[in-house]
């Protein structure tokens, strides 16, 4: 049998764990990412303990003796203990999965005794490898489908033929961890991924863009796998190409964005907003964008556009049409300085009665700073005086 190493802090977290399942009577096993990251030499932050027993018990003990934090889901159950500020433990009762046989749906679930019962519902060999904790055994590895071999070879394979098809989440998956662990997918793996590409379809709209949020977070470059893979031809994205993605990358770290919404935007391009429930506002930005898109942007409204574009939208028009990338930079440097210096009460002292009048001078001020024509705030007064003198201030 083959015994795991733990650093001995996390030995001692987990022989604690241990000492309290046994009490309680139950058993207690280290499963998933953990197990392989530990294996890999990865740093993880997340464990995942299944208990057989009473997962939420065993979190409530756990959680008084570390003096943490017990956050109690209804579902599955089960319960996430927080201490330390940063320390997580997610402990869940073992469960057997049954799928629908003929559609694509959530599966029924048992729970079980048998803790290898649960290791057969996961994704890849390399998640489905376990450590026990339980005091009599510590250490020992349970690995009913080598994944300690897989973990050798650098590869991400599937438990069971039809894993893709019950659960076609699982594709996003395996390419989001083949990217984040530098594994290759398993040849058959890969067949079996495009043979069930078409259960993507299948998948709810909360499900579907949970997991695309999840690869964009890797980058932009996973857009180059989801398109190698099929993924995005199935469901019918498409993004402008990879000079695109570059730009993303570049204006996203000059100017400071995550650029996941902007990657979101890009899927969406060409597709009508109808048959999509996401938030008001980012379908509102999408809208924005859709105005402002590559028009030539020396257009004096322009400024007034950008300013109610969110920065992830920005960074969508710097990447998407490189002739206004310049503006939109200068944009980014300077929008704080565009602002007037003289508000509405400097308005009102000066004889500028309180109407409508007032938000219309601001973005005549706003539009002479865009073009260069006031640089300061005694241009902004003379440009106010001219209007009190009832000249035209348009620009
Ligand atoms: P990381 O958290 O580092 O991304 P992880 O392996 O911990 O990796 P999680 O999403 O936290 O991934 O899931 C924890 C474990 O639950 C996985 O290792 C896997 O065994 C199992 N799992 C999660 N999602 C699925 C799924 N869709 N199908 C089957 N098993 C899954
Ligand atoms: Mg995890």
């Amino acid at each position: 049998m083959r015994r795991i190493n733990f650093q001995p802090e996390l030995r001692s977290v987990f022989e604690e764990i241990g000492k309290i399942a046994k009490n309680l009577g139950f058993s207690v096993y280290l499963v998933g990412g953990p197990v392989r990251d530990i294996l890999l030499g990865r740093s993880f932050q997340d464990v995942d303990v299944v208990c057989v027993g009473n997962a939420v018990k065993l979190a409530k003990v756990f959680s008084k003796r570390v003096k943490g934090e017990l956050i109690y889901r209804r579902r599955f159950p089960n319960a996430t203990v927080k201490w330390n500020n940063s320390a997580k433990i997610d402990f869940v009762s073992a469960r057997s999965e049954v799928y629908p046989k003929n559609k694509v749906g959530l599966p029924r679930i048992r729970r079980t005794k048998d803790f290898l019962i649960d290791l057969k519902r996961r994704d890849f060999t390399v998640n489905a490898i376990a450590v026990d904790l339980n005091p009599e055994s510590f250490g020992n590895i349970y690995d009913p489908f080598n994944g300690l071999g897989d973990c050798q070879k650098r590869l991400i394979r599937i438990l069971h033929p039809d894993s893709f098809k019950e659960d076609p989440t699982r594709i996003f998956r395996a390419i989001r961890f083949s990217i984040e662990l530098s594994f290759q997918i398993e040849e058959n793996t890969k067949k079996l991924l495009s043979r069930d590409l078409k259960y993507l379809k299948a998948l709810s709209q909360k499900r579907l863009w949970k997991e695309i949020k999840l690869c964009l977070k890797d980058g932009s470059d996973v857009l180059n796998y989801l398109r190698k893979y099929g993924v995005l031809r199935v469901l019918g994205f498409s993004y402008p190409g990879q000079s695109f993605l570059e730009r993303i990358d570049v204006g996203s770290i000059q100017f400071d964005v995550d650029p996941v919404d902007t990657l979101i935007m890009a899927l969406l391009e060409k597709k009508s907003l109808r048959n999509y429930n996401f938030e008001k506002s980012f379908i509102r930005q999408i809208k924005y964008v859709r105005e402002v898109n590559n028009k030539v942007l020396r257009n004096i409204e322009v400024v007034h556009k950008l300013f109610k574009l969110e920065d992830y939208s920005l960074l969508y028009l710097f990447a998407r049409y490189p002739k206004n990338s310049i503006i939109i930079e200068n944009f980014f440097d300077n929008r704080e300085k565009l602002q007037p210096e003289l508000n509405g009460e400097d308005m009102k002292r000066m004889g500028v009665e309180e109407s409508p009048d007032i938000g219309w001078l601001m973005k005549r001020i706003i539009e002479g700073k865009w073009i260069g024509k006031i640089s300061d705030r005694k241009e902004e007064v003379e440009l106010v005086e001219r209007y009190l003198e009832g000249k035209d201030v348009s620009w």
